[in-house]
C-alpha cells in the first residue's frame, strides 16, 4: 500500500524498528492509515537502562540550557505544523483546524517550560539559615491517551524535561504521530541520547514492565479511572510518585441570570470540539427553571447547525470519534437513558455512514439512575435538566464521583462565588469554559486524579525539595 506511514520506537537517540506492527485506522474513512512499532520487553529494558544512565548528566545540565533545546523544538515543531497536523487529524478524527489549534497550544507548553527552565530549578529560601534545592525526582515514565496526543505529550515531555528527568514515553498506540513529530524535533534541537525514550505497543504489559523497574520515580498518566487506578497500585511498589489526570462529568450551572445566547455558544463550542472527547468537556447542563425553556431550545437549534463530516472538509465543525469503542459507548449510554424514560431532543444514533460518527446529541428528562450520569460520556452526549434552587442545582452538580472541571454562567457576582464556592471540582470557570492553560495547575478531585500538570506546580511534580539547614551560628 502506497504512504502509509510506520511509526518506529525511539530508543537511545536513534530510531528502532519492531518485528510486530499495529495498525492503525482513520476514523473517518475506517481505512488503514498508519503502522506503529510494537516494544518488546528488551526494548523496554533498553529504554530504562539508558534513561537511567542519563540522569546524571540530564539533572546536571544547566537549566538555561534544558529551556533552549525546549525552545528550538518549538520553533522545530512550528515548521512543521501543517503536516503534523494534518497526521493528527488523520489518525484522531479530529478537524485539521482543531489539529492545527492543538498544535500551537503544543508548542506554547513547550516555549513557556522553556522561558521557565531557569526559575524552576532555582533555589527557594525559607529564611536565612535554609534553603529547599530543587533537585530531579529520577527517570518518569509518562503515558499519553489518543484524544489530545499533541498537548498531552507536550505537557508531560516538557514538565519532565525542565525539571531534570529524563523521560520514557508511552505514547497512544491510536494516536502516534504527535509524539514522533516532538521526538524529532527534540532530538533535532540535540536532547542527548536517553533524555528521551519513545514505546509502543501491548499497554498493560508496558506500564507493568516500566512501574517494575526502580529506575523510574514518577508516573504521569492521562487517561481513564479505571486505567488510573491500575497504575497507581503497580506505583505503589516502588513507591513511585504518580501524577494522575483522570476522567471528567463536568457541570455547567446556568443562573437565571445568565446571557443566554453566550452561554449556549460557549458550550457548543467546546462541548462538540475533538467530537466530546475531552475530559473538561461539558456534559451535564443545569438550568434555571425559569429559563430552561428558552435556553433548550436555543441549545437545540445550535447543536443542530453543527456541521458532522470529513476533517479535511474546511466547512466541517465537528469529526468522527476516535474509534468504534466510542461509538459503542454512546450508543450504550443513550439506549439505557431512554429506557428509563430520557427524550432524546435531537440527535440519539450513529450516522449512517462509512467512519464513527455520532452526531451532536441532547438529552432531557434523564433518569437519575441513567449511566450518562455516572458514567463519563467522553462524547458529543449533553444532558439538559432544570433546577429550582442554587443549593438543588450544587448539590446535584456534585452528586458525580468524578470532580475535574465545573463552568457556571451567571450574571450576579454573589451567585458566581456562591456557585464557585460550592463547586467540588479541580477548576471552576466562570462564564466561559476555557479553564486550562499552559501557566496554571490543572488538576482533579475526587475520581478524577490527583496531581498537577502545568505551570510551576505541574513541574514541581517530578522533583524532590532538598532542604538545606545551616547553623549560621557555626559558620
Ligand atoms: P482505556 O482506559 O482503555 O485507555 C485510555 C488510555 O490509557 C489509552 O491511551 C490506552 O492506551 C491507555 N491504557 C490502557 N490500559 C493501560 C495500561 N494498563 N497501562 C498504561 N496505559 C494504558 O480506554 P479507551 O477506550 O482508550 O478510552 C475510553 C475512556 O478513557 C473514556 O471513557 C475516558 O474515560 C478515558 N479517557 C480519558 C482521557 C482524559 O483526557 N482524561 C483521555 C482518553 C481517554
Amino acid at each position: 500500500m502506497p504512504n502509509i506511514p510506520l511509526y518506529d520506537l525511539y530508543v537511545n537517540g536513534a530510531w528502532r524498528s519492531a518485528d510486530t506492527l499495529l495498525t492503525l485506522i482513520d476514523p473517518a474513512t475506517a481505512a488503514e492509515c498508519g503502522r506503529v512499532a510494537v516494544a518488546s520487553t528488551q526494548d523496554l529494558d533498553d529504554v530504562l537502562a539508558t534513561a537511567q544512565a542519563s540522569l546524571s548528566r540530564w539533572s546536571r545540565t544547566p537549566a538555561a540550557d534544558r529551556g533552549a533545546v525546549l525552545i528550538k523544538a518549538a520553533h522545530l515543531l512550528l515548521d512543521k505544523l501543517e503536516h503534523a497536523a494534518a497526521a493528527l487529524s488523520r489518525e484522531q478524527g479530529k478537524t485539521l483546524a482543531e489539529a492545527k489549534g492543538e498544535y500551537r497550544r503544543a508548542i506554547e507548553t513547550f516555549e513557556w517550560a522553556g522561558a521557565n527552565a531557569t526559575k524552576v530549578s532555582a533555589p527557594i529560601p525559607i529564611d536565612q539559615r535554609r534553603t529547599l534545592i530543587p533537585e530531579a525526582v529520577g527517570v518518569v515514565a509518562a503515558f499519553t491517551p489518543w484524544n489530545y496526543p499533541a498537548v498531552l505529550n507536550a505537557r508531560k515531555l516538557t514538565a519532565s524535561l525542565i525539571a531534570g528527568c529524563p523521560v520514557i514515553l508511552k505514547a497512544a498506540e491510536e494516536t502516534p504521530s504527535a509524539a514522533v513529530f516532538m521526538v524529532e524535533a527534540l532530538h533535532e534541537a540535540g536532547i542527548p541520547p536517553g533524555v528521551i525514550s519513545l514505546v509502543y505497543g501491548e499497554p498493560a504489559m508496558i506500564s507493568e514492565h516500566l512501574l517494575g523497574s526502580p529506575y523510574v520515580r514518577a508516573l504521569s498518566f492521562t487517561g481513564s479511572t479505571h486505567v488510573g487506578k491500575l497504575l497507581a497500585r503497580l506505583a505503589a511498589d516502588n513507591l513511585q510518585r504518580c501524577v494522575l489526570e483522570l476522567g471528567g462529568h463536568s457541570p455547567v450551572l446556568v443562573s437565571e441570570d445568565a446571557d443566554i445566547p453566550e452561554a449556549v455558544r460557549a458550550i457548543t463550542e467546546y462541548k462538540f470540539e475533538c467530537a466530546g472527547q475531552s475530559c473538561n468537556a461539558p456534559s451535564r447542563i443545569l438550568v434555571a427553571r425559569s429559563i430552561y425553556e428558552p435556553f433548550l431550545a436555543e441549545l437545540i437549534e445550535a447543536a443542530e447547525t453543527i456541521k458532522v463530516g470529513l476533517p479535511t472538509d474546511k466547512s466541517t465543525d465537528m469529526g468522527p470519534m476516535a474509534n468504534g469503542r466510542r461509538i459503542a459507548a454512546m450508543d450504550r449510554l443513550t439506549r439505557d437513558a431512554v429506557a428509563l424514560g430520557a427524550r432524546v431532543e435531537t440527535g440519539g444514533s450513529r450516522l449512517n455512514r462509512v467512519g464513527f460518527y455520532w452526531p451532536p446529541t441532547i438529552l432531557t428528562n434523564v433518569h437519575p439512575d441513567s449511566q450518562i450520569l455516572r458514567e463519563e460520556p467522553f462524547g458529543p452526549i449533553l444532558t439538559v435538566a432544570p433546577y429550582d434552587t442554587l443549593e438543588e442545582a450544587i448539590a446535584e452538580a456534585n452528586a458525580s464521583e468524578y470532580g475535574l472541571a465545573s463552568y457556571v454562567f451567571a450574571k450576579s457576582h454573589e451567585v458566581q462565588t456562591q456557585m464557585a464556592k460550592g463547586l467540588a471540582a479541580g477548576a471552576i470557570s466562570v462564564n466561559h469554559l476555557k479553564g486550562v492553560s499552559v501557566d496554571a495547575p490543572n488538576a482533579g478531585v475526587k475520581q478524577s486524579g490527583y496531581g498537577y500538570e502545568g505551570g510551576l506546580e505541574g513541574v514541581r511534580a517530578f522533583q524532590n525539595l532538598k532542604l538545606i539547614n545551616w547553623n549560621t551560628a557555626a559558620t
